[in-house]
């Protein structure tokens, strides 16, 4: 096994010698490429007196190293190269290396790599150093200058174009910058064009480059970054500072995308998209993702983060911009909704786990393992907390003063903060325990009627999570507004500051006893344990004024059905049923947001809460209740059910917006439930009418899910086997909808075929990540599943450590279920940790979650 060496924030210092300038000369061959590297060091011996010079390397050839033009023998070690300091001057200095790598055989997609006979790069945490000698740390930033010799057509790098001929590029970036935004793109690319004037009058040029025949799918791509830009101008006051942005659409790509200086490259399924190729969802995700990686130019390129303990400070707060202007151009109750949805999903699940960390964790052993949902999705519930706090004018006020004190510089959450702290006035020493702590605090609520007055008490409970038993109370926005028994708003939303234990706030002048709806907009990342009758949550559905706590109002009676349906009750009771037919039918709500409380609790989900109350879930107990909740469901809508589908029929041409989106997303919903009384009748013909891919995929599924539609798979295939992004849809539906006992052989069957190209991580996630994302089918009592995923993570882990690991969290819940199931899982830890050479990224994630 790799050496397990643990990174402590504490242990952080300074870089010793500063780098003004890179030169690099990049000579590109598959097999042999040859790197030049001009370090233009500038010591300073008040930094660090007589230190030694380190610099970060890995996997790389030593062909030659000087130091202002005389060669130097000093021979590197496995981690990188030191030069003694008593051979380095006092006065600034260069520094030249030549390394020879090979991106051919790079099949971690860390460092330069290629991709389908184009090479690009992937730096970001720490693949610099698997490029050329570095001080590969995010708080060196230096200005780039770099020449690219290739006869590719196509070569671009950060920065402004500095001169082209045959055979060569060179391209000039004038802001510093730390080694990770660095990026190289070479290939035989073709470009979709456009340009974008800046509010101050800079034309920018836009390109997005893509392999030829894939331009005509970038079009909306395209139109999600102008309307980003304009955004961020608008919004933030930020401008874009170069005369280029490129954008590369890639293959094989670890994760979705990455923020590159003027160079983002996107993993292709971030871009790509067209009405028959991509659903509404893929839309959705583009527009996002494309804004989050162009919003990093402000966020996380000109003002960066210290160390990569900083991670949340530039993905957290990018993050938060990029569900803004999701919310802008979309619907923010929708958004919202999503969001929680996806944070409970994904990042609540973690903080449960032995995987739990805090946004700001304090020490780690590889890097990669910390691009999580906490440092994420907490990360920008985190920020929405303090806009909430200070106000929407302090907010910005705090921001502008932000980019003003740090532009330029390597940050730390102390320097985010303290921002705050003189903007506003405010102590948020309390406040910086949402960073430091890891943990989903629990919310309780108790609730007095007296003389007029209502009063509320709330308390916090903080769950001990590995390495933090004890906690102390943490500030907690809860926005809370109270209704009349009549549906009347009586108090508007107010944000109560909870921070002590327990806490009691008054609203007096009532004339009656008011309904309560407390963490309006979930205001904050904390579960609310709040006993509420059926008939309450039914009058909160019916008309809180919160869209987001009607929603949740919704899903908590979906979840008490869900429970007691697995815990043996013979029927659905009534209040949801008639509450869920009645909304479904008002036409005054957004189709979206009809679609959103329609959908059933998922399996998964409903697990963790059972298991958040101290109950052990059985899986296949779950799956059977959810299947007749969905009956149940669908049999309550029934006569509603086709004039539903009629009202939400689109006529026309085919829109990505919101409004088509979300009648689509009601229509197939309705699609869904009909399917299961019609013997798939109706999802055939939706199958066989559809014009575009959302339609074509959730047809699909309704009939996968009642056990039919191989004729529509073999269609599907025979019409998308030679694209790639199509195809990975075809494989993951198949495992999302496999029944229980199917799971396992659908995967064997799937993984057989030569189309299966594992080391594809698209390819890979559609099929090994939906194994785990299907919760009956990978919790099957027999544990082939737990098997087949650690076969194929040991089979993965040699080619591609950064997904093997990721992929290995699908084991992080084991301690939720039943002693025969925890006895399975732990096996297949440990028999992952008995291998030998396994990734330090492996072996890192396998021992948390076996501790
Ligand atoms: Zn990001």
């Amino acid at each position: 096994m790799t050496q397990q060496t643990t990174v402590y924030l504490a242990d952080y210092r300074p870089y010793s010698h500063p780098l003004d300038r890179v030169e690099l000369t990049f000579r590109l061959a598959p097999q042999a490429t040859r790197v030049v590297a001009r370090l233009h060091f500038r010591p300073d011996p008040a930094r660090s007196p007589g230190a030694d010079l380190r610099l970060d390397g890995e996997g790389l050839r030593l062909i030659r190293l000087a130091l202002d033009g005389t060669p130097l023998d000093c021979q590197p070690d496995d981690t990188g190269l030191t030069l003694p300091a008593a051979l380095l001057p006092a006065d600034p200095f260069v520094l030249e290396t030549e390394v020879e790598i090979a991106p051919v055989g790079n099949t971690a997609l860390e460092g330069l790599y290629m991709s389908n006979g184009m090479y690009c790069t992937q730096c970001e945490a720490e693949g610099f150093r698997k490029i050329t000698y570095y001080p590969d740390r995010p708080d060196v930033m230096a200005r780039f200058h770099v020449r690219i010799e290739s006869d590719l057509p196509v070569l671009l790098s950060n920065g402004n174009p500095a001169g082209q001929g045959p055979g060569w590029a060179e391209w000039d970036d004038p802001w510093p910058k730390p080694a990770y935004l660095f990026a190289l793109v070479a290939g035989e690319l073709v470009a979709l064009p456009d340009h974008f004037l800046t509010t101050s009058g800079r034309e920018v040029a836009l390109n997005i480059w893509v392999r030829a025949g894939d331009e005509s799918r970038c079009a909306y791509a395209m139109d999600a970054l102008k309307r980003s830009m304009r955004w961020d101008e608008q919004v933030y006051g930020r401008e874009y500072d170069l005369d280029v942005f490129n954008i590369v659409a890639v293959d094989d790509f670890n994760m979705g995308a990455m923020e590159n200086k003027g160079l983002n490259i996107f993993n292709s399924k971030l871009v790509l998209a067209s009405p028959q190729t991509a659903t509404d969802t893929d839309y959705e995700r583009i527009e996002a993702v494309i804004a989050h990686e162009y919003f990093h130019n402000w966020t996380g390129n000109r003002i960066t983060c210290r160390d990569w303990f900083q991670l949340c400070l530039k993905e957290g707060l990018t993050v938060f911009r990029d569900q803004q202007f999701s919310g802008d151009m979309r619907s923010h109750a929708v958004k919202r909704i999503e969001d929680v949805q996806a944070l409970r999903a994904r990042q609540f699940r973690e903080d449960q786990g032995p995987l739990a960390h805090p946004v700001r964790p304090d020490s780690f052993v590889e890097i990669n393992n910390f691009y999580t949902a906490t440092v994420y999705e907490k990360g920008a519930e985190v920020i929405g907390m303090l806009k909430r706090l200070v106000g929407d004018a302090e907010y910005a006020r705090a921001l502008d003063l932000y980019f003003a004190r740090h532009d330029g510089e390597a940050a730390t959450i102390e320097d985010w903060l303290k921002v705050f702290e003189d903007a506003t006035g405010r102590d948020l020493g309390q406040f910086k325990r949402w960073y430091t702590e890891a943990g989903t605090p629990r919310l309780t609520v108790q609730e007095e009627w007296k003389d007029g007055i209502y009063s509320l008490t709330l308390e916090q409970h903080l769950p001990p999570t590995p390495g933090q038993p004890v906690k102390a109370p943490k500030v907690i926005p809860v926005a809370v507004g109270l209704l009349n028994p009549n549906g009347d708003e009586v108090q508007p939303t107010t944000v109560l500051e909870l921070t002590e234990t327990r806490q009691s706030f008054r609203f007096e002048g009532l004339a009656s006893r008011p309904v309560a709806s407390i963490l309006r907009g979930f205001s904050a990342p904390v579960v609310l344990d709040r006993a509420v009758s059926a008939a309450e949550r039914a009058f909160l559905l019916a008309h809180d004024t919160d869209p987001f706590n009607r929603w949740e109002a919704g899903r908590a009676l979906a979840k008490e059905v869900l429970a007691d349906l697995a815990a043996g009750a013979p029927t659905v009771g009534p209040d949801w049923l008639e509450a869920m037919v009645r909304l479904v039918q008002d036409d005054s709500l957004d189709p979206a947001f009809r679609a959103l409380a329609l959908r059933l609790p998922g399996e998964d989900d409903m697990a963790a809460t059972l298991a958040a109350a101290g109950k052990q879930p059985d899986p296949a107990a779950l799956h059977t209740a959810r299947r007749r909740m969905a009956a149940a469901l669908a049999g309550a809508l029934a006569p509603a059910l086709p004039g539903l589908m009629e009202a939400t029929q689109i006529t026309g041409a085919f829109s990505p917006d919101a409004v088509q989106a979300g009648k689509r997303a009601l229509h197939n919903a309705c699609l869904g439930l009909l399917s299961l009384r019609d013997g798939g009748a109706a999802a055939e013909a939706a199958f066989a009418a559809a014009t575009n891919m959302t339609d074509s995929l959730a047809a699909l599924a309704a009939l996968l899910e009642i056990g039919r539609g191989q004729p529509q798979l073999d269609a599907f295939e025979a019409r998308w086997r030679g694209d790639r992004l199509v195809m990975d849809k075809w494989f993951m539906v198949q495992v999302l909808h496999a029944a229980p006992d199917q799971t396992a052989r659908t995967v064997e069957r799937l993984t057989a075929r030569a189309d299966f190209d594992w080391k594809n991580p698209n390819r890979f996630r559609s099929v090994i990540g939906a194994l785990s994302a299907n919760h009956a089918g990978f919790h099957y009592q027999d544990g082939a599943s737990y098997r087949l995923l650690a076969d194929w993570l040991l089979r993965l882990d040699p080619k591609n450590p950064q997904t093997a690991a990721r992929m290995s969290t699908a084991f992080e819940t084991w301690r939720r279920y039943d002693s025969g199931r925890q006895g399975l899982i732990r096996a297949e830890l440990a028999r992952i940790l008995a291998t030998s050479g396994l990734s330090r990224d492996l072996a890192e994630m396998a021992t948390r979650m076996a501790g």
